[in-house]
């Protein structure tokens, strides 16, 4: 008994102090990392983490013990699994456990106390309240062994403008208390003990850096029109609330892929009907008029939940994923449109389906929407205005079949990081294959640009949602080959348009079809060397 309520006392003051954090100092955290720490706070809440830490204690654990054992059961996990994404929400479960052993030791987590000013922190791996706990004032970077760029402690990081580098492995042998050390938060670089040299040139970098920040910032409000005259839509890859606030920061004009499986990967138990709708309602009400477009459940493969025993595949790329579960087990599916149509009652809702290789797939996907617009008919709930129903094209089998869409799909989207997997044959989570072939090779533009005309002589809206609409270069060949809707992260919208207003996309097409008659193993060199000559602002 005494250890439970040991152990109840510790969780109360890590939950306490989570919600002291929101709710303190308002100056001190902005409104993005409010919502991470929201998000924190409720798996602070989970009942599942507390069953667990409970059951320990009453199997005769100490409660120290007890957060010990769901540690090494969470790092089994993260052991386990091989997809980055999903490793970072481990972190962040670790980031609880150890304030809560904290807690139980009676030590008030982190503090700045001992830090001097303009420090950057060097660890192995942090988690974002701890981040929150050494604050901004001080902290002016941060480089880890572990981590990386998609975890929340990653997100923090960015809200409140730090610095943060991760996979720097045996940095902490290598590098001293007070040693001076140079930063680099935009190429993952950290330079030990620099010299004058070294420091006067990433001096000139950061002044270029701010130069440009200013440059697009300018760029913001002005439509992205290429000197031709043709308009450019460039639209916002999202997966968090939180990321909507990019909307106002980049002037991106929507969202053209919002990936809803985050929510369910950073949760420890599924998420329930109100919180999917809760989650949805925000992204559109924070987006306004701008076009949202939700992307159905995509998981499976790599992508496992922590609630959910999955079964070992041969090839997770090529397996059970994304609308192959949606279909075969329709209830999670039905659920999730269920939340997406709730959330949009009097808006325009656009969803799609991520994966669909037939057109019967898509039908199929299709016929779910409609029932679920039936059920909340039945039931007199109030409906979105006009319900958009698009596809993902991944799986080069339906990118052969975009004329059979007409009629069935309202618009399509290619995610080239997969389709460009599958196209290739190469595993892009393989460090060893996956930058072995180039989007930008004759045979790759080739097949976009055929599936690009096939859709629009369907009469179907097509977009390009994959990484690299974000890289100036591709977004170059995407315009060239015809493309006019680009979705991407946020840091590519300002450089990209900087691109597109800088460029003549008749030009940029003639030299890329003549680049396309030519079989190079890809046309990079040559379509950089025509833009630089061309003066385009790569
Ligand atoms: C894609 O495959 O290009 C895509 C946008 O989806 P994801 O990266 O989430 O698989
Ligand atoms: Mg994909």
């Amino acid at each position: 008994m005494e250890e439970e309520r040991r152990l109840e006392a510790a969780l109360a003051q890590v939950r306490n102090s989570l919600s002291h954090m929101i709710d303190g100092d308002p100056g001190r955290i902005s409104g993005v990392s409010r919502e991470v720490l929201e998000t924190f706070l409720m798996l602070a809440n989970d009942p599942g983490w507390e069953v667990k830490l409970k059951h320990g204690v009453r199997a005769g654990l100490s409660a120290d013990a007890a957060v010990e054992r769901v540690r090494g059961e969470h790092r089994a996990k993260f052991n386990a699994t091989r997809d980055p994404y999903l490793r970072e929400r481990m972190h962040d479960l670790e980031d609880l456990d150890n304030r809560l052993l904290r807690a139980l030791a009676g030590v008030d987590g982190a503090t700045s106390q001992a830090m001097p000013d303009d420090a950057i922190l060097i660890a192995r791996e942090l988690g974002p309240a701890e981040l929150l706990d050494y604050g901004a004032e001080r902290l002016k970077g941060v480089a880890l062994e572990d981590g990386s760029n998609t975890g929340h402690a990653a997100i923090v990081a960015r809200a409140l403008g730090i610095p943060m580098v991760g996979m720097l492995p045996g940095l902490l042998s290598r590098v001293e208390a007070g040693d001076a050390v140079v930063l680099d938060g935009e190429r993952g670089e950290l330079r030990l003990r620099a010299e004058g040299q070294v420091i006067s040139a990433y001096s000139q970098r950061l002044n270029l850096r701010s130069a440009r920040a200013a440059e697009f910032a300018r760029l913001k409000d002005i439509p992205p029109i290429t000197t031709d005259g043709q308009r450019m839509t460039l639209l916002l890859n999202a997966g968090l609330a939180l990321d909507v606030h990019h909307l106002d920061e980049t002037g991106a004009e929507g969202i053209g892929l919002f990936r809803t499986e985050f929510q369910f990967m950073v949760s420890e138990t599924l998420p329930r009907l109100e919180s999917q709708t809760l989650l949805y309602r925000d992204v559109l009400e924070a987006a306004g008029d701008r076009p949202v477009t939700f992307r159905t459940l995509d998981l499976g493969g790599d992508k496992v939940l922590p609630y959910v025993a999955a079964e070992r595949e041969e090839n997770p790329a090529l397996g059970w994923r994304a609308v192959r579960i949606g279909l075969d087990r329709p209830a999670l599916l039905r659920y999730q449109l269920r939340a997406l149509i709730s959330a949009a009652a009097g808006r325009t809702l656009r969803v799609m389906f991520p994966l669909v290789t037939t057109v019967q797939e898509f039908d199929a996907a299709r016929e779910l929407v409609d029932r679920e617009l039936e059920w909340g008919h039945r039931h007199g709930r109030s409906a979105p205005l006009k319900v958009e129903v698009g596809v993902m094209v991944e799986a080069p089998a339906l990118a052969w079949a975009v004329p059979d869409l007409k009629g069935r799909a309202d618009f399509l989207s290619i995610g080239t990081n997969d389709l460009m997997q599958y196209f290739f044959a190469a595993d892009r989570g393989n460090q060893r294959v996956s930058e072995r072939y180039d989007v930008l090779s004759p045979p790759a533009l080739r097949f976009l640009k055929r599936i690009r005309e096939d859709a629009e002589n369907a009469g179907l809206h097509i977009s390009i949602c994959g990484e690299a609409a974000g890289r100036p270069l591709e977004a170059l060949a995407f315009t060239a080959l015809g493309f006019r809707r680009l979705s991407m992260p946020a840091s590519g919208i300002g450089p990209v348009k900087r691109l597109i207003l800088s460029i003549d996309a008749g030009d940029a097409a003639s030299a890329v079809e003549d680049m396309l008659n030519e079989s190079p193993a890809s046309i990079r060199p040559e379509l950089t060397a025509f833009a630089v000559g061309r003066g385009y602002a790569l």
